[in-house]
């Protein structure tokens, strides 16, 4: 049976073992997110490979292995649980995990287990009158049997933020799908739980951090996490034809920008300055949608222009430019900020734009702003309404959805370059991003020797 990961798991393990299951995981987890940044189009086979290895550690073979995946998905979940754009990194990859496991492994009986496990009430509708059985035909994806009696039926209510990506027909409360969309059904929940779950346990982050086996072990996860990023980042196989150029940064801005970069870009235009964390945030998310060392020069220059001369400049503000690209300084590669840095900068002054407008803006502010930008009356209060409960993460999600409903929406909320990433994609010229999560964390190695998980 699938595990739903509802069971603390509870016993002896030796911080070593601990540590070869987390790695064990981080490894398939970022295989998983390589696989989706790098390709940008399903690959069956090496993701296939990967679960292979996995499954005689951490699989779901017999109940050592259970235990193991058990272990180890609950460990990272302590890991990233503490602001909302990680757990919603988390939880997209370990839903795309499961669904892959459950793709590789399971029969089709085996998938209405889970349904049953999981308490969706979904129905298998046999006698299915004729005139609505053409409806979903009509709606079937090409090249699906047409002639299947095999359709099921589920409450509306279970499904509605899938709507946008299925096959369906609606009638009286009901919506009826194919056999092929009850996965991302399994999955949705799956996810939505695990959210539920991450928010529960930030509750009592602190209280776990206290032992200092866990906030070692956490710490650590978290510097592989930027090993990871750098790595990214430095990937050179891109090709530079397929990145933004300088000619799109107006439009795009307007169209695509998630909020905070909007802003930025808006009072750099305004006042033909920005202050030096916000040329930090602005410029590095620059640099990961793909503008040139050259070309983001020639852009700021541009910028400041009507009020620092080029030769002022090149002596003070040249520097910095270089330095995020790796050109001065320490030379490293500098990766664009994630939501979760942006969110935990300090707040701006009156006269600085950097951070996160959902969670530095007072409601005033932000309900003007989403006015101004003409959201209907509605998708303000979604947004407003996550931003008074500090889900901010969330609050960019709803602006999102607001923004480009037939779009999904998988990176919006953990990383500016994802959100925009996400909202270009589709568009003829077709555009690659450069980006990842980038943290303050020093690497540290854990020492110890066996420790209680429950
Ligand atoms: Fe920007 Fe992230 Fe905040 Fe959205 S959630 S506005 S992308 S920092």
């Amino acid at each position: 049976m699938i595990p739903m990961y509802d069971t603390i798991p509870k016993g002896k393990i030796s911080l070593d073992n601990l540590e070869e299951l987390v790695n064990k995981r981080m490894e398939l987890l970022y295989a998983l997110d390589d696989i989706n940044h790098s390709k940008g189009t399903y690959k069956a086979d090496p993701i296939k490979s990967l679960i292979q290895k996995m499954e005689s550690t951490i699989g779901w073979e017999n109940d050592l292995t259970k235990e193991q995946d058990n272990i180890s998905h609950f460990i990272l979940c302590v890991a990233f649980c503490k602001s909302d754009s990680s757990r919603m990194w988390f939880a997209n990859l370990e839903s795309r995990l499961m669904r892959e496991r459950i793709e590789y492994d399971l029969s089709n009986i085996a998938l209405l287990e889970v349904f049953k496990s999981m308490r969706i009430p979904l129905e298998i509708c046999t006698n299915i009158d004729n005139s609505l059985k053409a409806k979903i035909q009509f709606k079937s994806p090409p090249g699906e049997d047409k002639s299947s009696n095999d359709f099921y039926k589920i409450p509306f209510e279970y499904v509605l933020n899938l709507l946008p990506t299925m096959n369906y027909f609606i009638n009286k409360g009901f919506v009826y799908i194919s056999c092929n969309e009850r996965l991302p059904i399994v999955i949705n929940v799956f996810k939505d739980n695990l959210l539920k779950k991450l928010n529960k346990l930030n509750k009592y982050i602190d209280m776990i951090l206290n032992d200092n086996r866990i906030s070692k072990l956490v710490g650590s996860i978290e510097a592989r996490r930027d090993l990871q990023a750098a790595a990214r980042i430095i990937d050179s196989s891109m090709s530079e034809s397929e990145y933004i150029s300088l000619n799109d940064i107006e439009n795009h801005s307007e169209k695509f920008y998630p909020l905070c970069m909007q802003i930025l870009h808006r009072n750099l235009t305004k006042d033909s300055h920005l202050r030096h964390t916000g040329r930090l945030q602005y410029g590095l998310f620059l640099k990961g949608i793909g503008l040139s060392l050259e070309e983001s020069l020639t852009f700021w220059k541009r910028k400041f222009s009507s009020k620092i001369p080029e030769d002022k400049f090149d002596k003070e503000y040249s520097y910095n430019v270089r330095h995020s690209y790796g050109k001065e300084g320490k030379r490293a590669n500098y990766p664009p900020w994630s939501c979760g840095k942006i969110q935990n900068l300090s707040p701006p002054s009156n006269v600085e734009y950097h951070g996160c407008p959902f969670k530095v803006f007072s409601d005033e502010k932000l309900k003007m702003l989403l006015h101004e930008m003409r959201f209907t009356e509605l998708d303000v209060g979604k947004i407003m309404e996550k931003k008074k409960n500090n889900e901010y993460s969330y609050a960019c999600v709803k602006h999102f959805e607001a923004r480009f409903p037939e779009k999904t929406y998988d990176k919006v909320g953990i990383h500016p370059n994802g959100y925009y990433e996400s909202a270009v994609k589709g568009l003829k010229k077709k555009i690659k991003v450069r980006y990842e999560e980038s943290s303050t964390n020093e690497s540290s190695k854990q020492q110890g020797n066996e420790m209680d998980i429950c």
